[in-house]
């Protein structure tokens, strides 16, 4: 079995080094033809860095250049961290630094301000007001000026099970984002479960409709590349319209968001067998509807549905369910999801009450090799571990190595149906956008570190189908709501800008001094009904 996830692909390359392994817009390469970018651009890296990088930065989209830059780091077995070509500046320096990147490897041939002053705080700090003067921390390798470049001679890889595959920054509460290590062990336990469950092999052809800043791209890339199937990217329209996608690029394996089945079905794309050709439907990142499975299986008759479930600690997913093929089997839940069901092999699970009891209805805490071993900055660790001694749990809150004893809480709320796991909802303040994960806690505490505001509260308003709007509230002297959401966006992801801003004298309370945010949310969807 191979062990780190450039042996995964490389295994595929040996096997079926003429088969497609990648199709994006008019651009086909052949697995031999990936491997040869890959290595040449590792080839690159070598030479400009002098050394093999341990981490290296990818700030790149869904392209051919991103993909074997991928590649190229996985292939010198540094640690890769993708940072999103659409996000501020400001957000990327501060991830740059915060990852203690190397260098930084990007698709664009723009030229993009470099520092590699070793002081990055100093940068990020005064210039986070305007994007143009934020710096990168590390060297930028524009990977362009590269893709012709000679083969160079490659050390092997020094990466192991142990080593870093990625690194991936989500959204904190705090106020700064997160660093989740995942390893190739995380990884290998991960593939050897999937690649075989989806029948995936040379002629599959998979959908990447995840940004690399989402594992959930992993799955798109490493278990087409571990079966020699071919990875078929859609353009951004394409996203918009996946039912004309998946028939004119003749797709057999669809993954994606749920919401992408709420947008095709308000577009009315979702006609019955609009997708002959797919064989299986996979959703995860928020939760499923049944309305939604039930659309999409119509369009897609030959297709097995199928919910999955993970927090980016547990390495892309690790529970799963898939719906019967007769929709009349098909489970009633009590809020009308698909259940998430059941663990990964080899994950284990409990479901616990707030005292830390065995519960049937309580937070789903994990551990098994899938789980990771703790957040890049260790005070992030704090509360997020359980200690579980005979029918009782504890927190860990030492400081220490994350041991595998140790559960990781989810901060989801499951209960039991039928032998499977129902997703209930979050225990936190952690809500979805269109699959991305947002803590309402760091859109809050940017705005507190606004001159004038006084306190800040984010909330997410349920919209259709599941969706949520994002809404902020501010108190304060002096404030102009324009000017806030305008420095939102120069600080956030778009997808973590409030849709609205309003402010007000004062936030109302409840009897223990706490803001009120069901008052605050009755007031808000009572304003926009
Ligand atoms: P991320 O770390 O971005 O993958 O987000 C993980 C979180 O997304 C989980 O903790 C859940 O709250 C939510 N999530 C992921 N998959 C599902 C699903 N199938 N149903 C409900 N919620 C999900």
């Amino acid at each position: 079995m191979p062990s780190t996830l450039y042996e995964w692909f490389a295994a595929s390359a040996h096997r079926h080094g003429d088969e497609t392994a990648l199709e994006t817009g008019e651009d086909r390469l052949t697995y031999r033809q990936l491997r040869d970018l890959a290595d040449r651009l590792a080839g690159e890296v070598l030479a400009v860095h002098g050394t093999v990088p341990r981490r290296i930065g990818l700030l790149a989209g869904r392209t051919v250049l991103g993909y074997a830059g991928y590649l190229a780091a996985q292939r010198l077995g540094s640690t890769v961290v993708p940072l999103h070509p659409s996000f501020p500046a400001a957000r990327t320096a501060a991830t740059a630094a915060a990852a203690c990147l190397d260098i930084i490897l990007t698709d664009t041939d723009t030229d993009t301000d470099t520092d590699t002053d070793t002081d990055t705080d100093t940068d990020t700090d005064t210039d986070t007001d305007t994007d143009t003067a934020v710096r990168l921390p590390a060297p930028v390798l524009p990977l362009t000026r590269y893709a012709a470049a000679p083969a160079r001679p490659l050390p092997p890889s020094a990466a192991g099970p142990d080593t870093t595959a990625y690194i991936l920054f989500t959204s904190g509460s705090t106020g700064t984002p997160k660093g989740v290590p995942i390893s190739h062990r995380n990884l290998s336990a991960y593939l050897e479960h999937v690649v075989p469950s989806y029948a995936m092999s040379p002629g599959s052809r998979v959908s990447q409709t995840f940004d690399l800043t989402f594992d959930l791209s992993v799955f798109d890339l490493f278990a087409t590349w571990s079966s020699g199937a071919t990875l078929v990217v859609p353009g951004r329209d394409d996203l918009m319209a996946p039912t004309r996608f998946v028939a004119a690029r003749k797709l057999t394996h669809w993954f994606s968001v749920p919401s992408v089945v709420s947008v095709a079905r308000r577009l009315r794309s979702l006609t019955p067998g609009a997708m002959p050709t797919l064989r299986f439907s996979l959703f995860c990142g928020e939760p499923l509807t049944l309305q939604q499975a039930r659309a999409w299986q119509t369009a897609a008759p030959h297709s097995t549905v199928e919910n999955l479930y993970g927090p980016t600690e547990a390495t892309i997913s690790c529970t799963q369910y898939s719906l019967p093929a007769d929709p009349a089997a098909w489970p009633d839940t009590v809020n009308g999801t698909v259940p998430i069901g059941t663990p990964h092999p080899g994950m284990e699970h409990l479901v616990l009450d707030p005292q830390g009891h065995p519960a049937d209805d309580g937070e789903l805490c994990v551990r098994g090799p899938q789980r990771f071993d703790g957040y890049l900055d260790a005070a992030d660790n704090a509360g997020r571990f359980l200690i579980h001694e005979g029918t009782r749990a504890r927190p860990f809150d030492a400081p220490g190595p994350v041991t595998d004893d140790l559960w990781y809480r989810t901060g989801d709320r499951v209960t039991r149906q039928d032998g499977h796991l129902v997703h209930l909802g979050r225990l936190d303040h952690q809500v979805k956008v269109r699959g991305y994960r947002v803590e309402l806690g760091e859109i809050e505490a940017v705005l507190r570190s606004r001159p004038g505001v006084r306190d800040a509260l984010a909330l997410a308003l349920p919209g259709p189908d599941g969706t949520h709007d994002l809404e902020a509230v501010c108190t304060g002297e002096h404030l102009d709501s324009v000017a806030l959401l305008a420095d939102l966006r120069r600080r956030l992801p778009a997808y973590m800008v409030p849709r609205g801003l309003s402010i007000h004298d004062d936030l109302p309370r409840n009897a223990n001094g706490k803001v009120d945010r069901t008052a605050v949310a009755d007031r808000l969807t009572a304003q926009y009904a």
